[in-house]
């Protein structure tokens, strides 16, 4: 038989948690702050718990998915965490999920971190994953349970390390996200449909990955790592001009400025520092420092 699992916190994520480790052949116990939400998977077979203390009581394995951590804490505050594995896959800073863990310590339970890269349409589905910190030896015996989720991706034994990797990745998503909507609102006040422009986003998102001249992940980290920030082709003032231009141009067209301009300003601190000369690479010199 499958080993039980616990869900604390039914919103999108954990009711997909839920209903994942349901399907799975899982015995699923939930709660939830708000009972009435478990209604539809109480039907599909979880065990709706009365109180959190007792759903922390029905499985050694508890998945924790909820706003915040500040919500864990209210949830479980008294509750007894003897023998039992917290995994908390809820957003956090990474300095809290260190306190969070050290928390879960003194009442005798173990946490492990936990950032899941995937919206709830995309739980337990190929390509899904899960950045995992905290002691490994803890994470071993449920990796088969988790791996109900997406796979399990163990990042080191420092409970802020999911949350940087996650955060990492979300910074990514979200900032190259909101740069596509700055270029299809610059574009639609000229009268330039999203769906005409986004081929030309999509091919230069894929490139960008890849190992082509475009490549520039790959590029700019094998720069960052030498330490030499090659302008030789494109200098960084070059860019940062260019920086300026993409400014005025959300200028004139009406449209936010904020963003462009936090990016200009970030590669002129760069120049300004002494990288003019040098390429992209070295705005890595400027986001380093605050
Ligand atoms: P929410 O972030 O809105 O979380 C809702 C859940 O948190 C509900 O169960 C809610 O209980 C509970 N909750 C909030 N505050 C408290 C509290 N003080 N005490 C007890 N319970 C509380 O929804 P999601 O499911 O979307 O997200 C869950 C976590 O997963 C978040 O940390 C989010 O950042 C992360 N995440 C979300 C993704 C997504 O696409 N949705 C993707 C990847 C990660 P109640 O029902 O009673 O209000």
């Amino acid at each position: 038989m499958t080993s039980p699992v616990t869900v604390i916190g039914l919103g999108p994520m954990g009711a997909t948690m839920a209903r994942t480790f349901l399907k799975n052949g899982h015995p699923t116990t939930v709660w939830n702050r708000t009972a009435s939400k478990a209604a539809s998977l109480v039907e599909e077979g979880a065990t709706l718990a009365p109180t959190a203390a007792e759903a922390l009581a029905a499985s050694e394995l508890v998945v924790v998915s909820q706003t915040d951590y500040k919500a864990m804490y209210e949830s479980l505050d008294g509750a007894d965490l003897e023998g039992r594995v917290i995994v908390n896959l809820s957003s956090g800073s990474p300095g809290e999920l260190r306190r969070a863990s050290a928390w879960a310590s003194e009442r005798g339970g173990v946490l492990l971190t936990g950032g899941i890269m995937v919206p709830p349409p995309g739980i337990g589905q190929p390509g899904a994953y899960v950045f995992y910190s905290g002691p490994e030896q803890t994470l071993d015996p449920h990796r088969e349970a988790l791996g109900e989720l997406g796979d399990v991706t163990f990042v080191g034994e420092d409970p802020g390390l999911a949350m940087l990797y996650y955060q990492s990745q979300l910074y990514l998503f979200w900032s190259t996200m909101t740069a596509y909507m700055h270029a299809v609102a610059l574009l639609g006040t000229a009268g330039v449909s999203a769906q005409e422009f986004r081929p030309f986003a999509a091919s230069l998102l894929v490139a960008l990955g890849g190992d082509g001249p475009m490549g520039f992940v790959k590029h700019i980290t094998e720069e960052i790592e030498a330490g030499v920030y090659s302008g030789e082709d494109n200098t960084l003032h070059m860019q940062a001009v260019g920086a300026d231009h993409v400014v005025e141009a959300a200028r004139e067209a009406g449209i936010d400025v904020a963003n462009p301009t936090a990016l200009r300003d970030l590669f002129w601190r760069a120049v300004d520092a002494g990288h003019g000369e040098d390429g992209l690479s070295a705005v890595i010199e400027a986001v380093r420092r605050r």
